[in-house]
């Protein structure tokens, strides 16, 4: 009898293992790959970011190194072995994950777990053999899989999602990108760095809408000088695919109709839950009808003693997100009174310029009627940004207009997912907008475009601008 059972092996699954054993709970996580990390690892948050980082690289040596005065010559791209390093990431990542379980002392079970009943998990492995775990706590982190619509075929050779695009064959000459989020705008920059034509086609009027407007507007300028066509407002109707081409068809809401030809589509419109094989209502685990477990504030579900986080549940589907409730139901399983404020996990989009975000949006504010100051500095007036010729985007911050307490902030441009983890602890310790204008930041920096963007909230007093 584990004390507790953890289904699926991604960043909300693995490190609710680890806090549990940690805890000094016996620990099993159950993985039906063959290897641990879930999507994340293996074709989510790591692949990808390794490929934006080699296609930077070769965009750079392509476009901007001739200023920086270091002239190349036969500059190409060697597409195998950069999809090469990016499964030798993958696999140093995912074999990290297995030595953290073996420290933790976690038993990994590979198969598909399934309930028999609320506190019974049967293992089935690849080859149809199984065996029974019992466990007095189980937490389901089944974690989600790519979306689609209806009509649409995905034959996963021209017809793709972000799995298939992790690992391509060729650059494509034309890829076609349906939906403006995060995981297109990323993989449409991967393919549009190395020459790709991109095109996105948008069903809302902004890309990334869920961010701030602003990151929006900003990120599509960026993309568009990378060539990238934008058809926003666009509802995708038919998808259609014949040997080396492929058709998409988008209707504006105004009876117009566009056709797209190109030789891969990018499927790329959200994600959906997982809880295929799990057997969820043998556990008393029930649904909700947009297929996400149903929990309550401590993330129990129907059945008292079992839990669920992460990409399977309500909310943002951010690996931080799940690890942070992993954390919190081992913690929670424990005895212990843990909290998670789910208004302050920072988005982040890692296109360049990088979009990241934490706290509300102007939207959300004008929303809510909160009344609120803004203050901004671009990256252009930067010495830091002049300096590596990174000036595209800007830093907004939105402080309460009375108390000037951080409400949001929102940043567009270089490195700036690592720079919001500042403004996660300013608003964690819900400082000021004048707290931070009032703290040293090292020069040059980009960090110094936040203190400046703080200084516009506070009195509209930047120094640098
Ligand atoms: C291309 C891409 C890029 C992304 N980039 C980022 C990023 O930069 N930053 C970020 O925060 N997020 C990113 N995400 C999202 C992130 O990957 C997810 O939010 C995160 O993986 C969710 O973690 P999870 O533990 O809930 O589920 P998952 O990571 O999906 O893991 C679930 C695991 O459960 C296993 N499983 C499912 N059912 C069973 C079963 N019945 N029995 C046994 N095992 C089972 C699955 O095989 C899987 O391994 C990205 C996603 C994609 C697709």
């Amino acid at each position: 009898m584990y004390d507790v059972i953890v289904i699926g092996s991604g960043p909300g699954g693995y490190v609710a293992a680890i806090r549990a054993a940690q805890l000094g709970m016996k620990t099993a996580i159950i993985e039906k790959y063959s290897t641990l990390g879930g999507t994340c690892l293996n074709v989510g948050c790591i692949p990808s970011k390794a490929l934006l980082d080699s296609s930077e690289h070769y965009h750079n040596a392509a476009h901007t190194f001739k200023t920086h005065g270091i002239n190349l010559s036969n500059l190409k791209v060697d597409l195998k072995q950069m999809i090469a390093r990016k499964d030798d990431v993958v696999k140093q990542n995912v074999d990290g994950i297995q030595f953290l379980m073996k420290k933790n002392k976690i038993d990994v079970h590979h198969g598909v777990g399934s309930f028999v009943d609320s506190t019974t998990v049967k293992v089935t492995k690849e080859d149809g053999k199984s065996e029974e775990i019992k466990g007095k706590n189980i937490i389901i982190a089944t974690g989600s899989k790519p979306a689609s619509l209806p009509f649409i075929k995905l034959d996963k050779d021209r017809v793709i999602t972000s799995t298939e695009a992790l690992k391509m064959k060729e650059i494509p000459k034309h890829l076609i990108v349906i939906g403006g989020g995060v995981i297109g705008m990323e993989l449409g920059s991967v393919y549009g760095r190395m020459g790709s034509k991109v095109s996105v086609v948008e069903f809302m009027d902004s890309l990334i809408p869920s961010m701030d407007k602003t990151m929006g507007k900003e990120l599509q300028k960026s993309l568009k000088k990378l060539g990238f066509e934008f058809f926003l407002k666009h509802k995708v109707t038919a998808v259609e695919s014949k040997g080396k081409e492929v058709t998409v068809k988008a209707e504006n809401g105004k009876g117009e109709t566009i056709e797209l030809k190109g030789d891969y589509v990018l499927v790329s419109i959200g994600r959906k839950p997982y809880t295929e094989g799990l057997n969820a209502e043998a556990a008393g685990v029930k649904l909700n009808d947009r297929g996400q477990v149903e929990v309550n504030e401590h993330l129990q579900t129907s059945a008292s003693n079992i839990y669920a986080i992460g990409d399977v549940v309500k909310g943002a589907m951010l690996a931080h997100k799940a690890e942070e409730e992993g954390v919190f139901v081992a913690e929670v399983i424990a005895g212990q009174k843990p909290h998670i404020n789910y208004n302050l996990i920072p988005g982040v989009v890692y296109t360049w310029p990088e979009v990241a975000s934490v706290g509300y949006t102007e939207e959300q504010l004008k929303e809510k009627d909160i009344k609120y100051k803004t203050g901004k500095f671009p990256f252009l007036a930067s010495g830091r940004a002049r300096a590596s010729m990174d000036t595209d985007g800007l830093v907004k911050v939105l402080a309460d207009a009375e108390t000037d307490e951080i409400l949001g902030v929102h940043m567009i441009g270089p490195r700036t997912a690592d720079m919001i983890a500042e403004a996660v602890v300013a608003m964690e310790y819900r400082a000021s907008a004048e707290d931070i204008a009032r703290m040293s930041h090292a020069h040059p920096t980009y960090t110094e475009a936040f203190k400046e963007a703080c200084l516009a909230a506070t009195e509209n007093r930047a120094l640098h601008i």
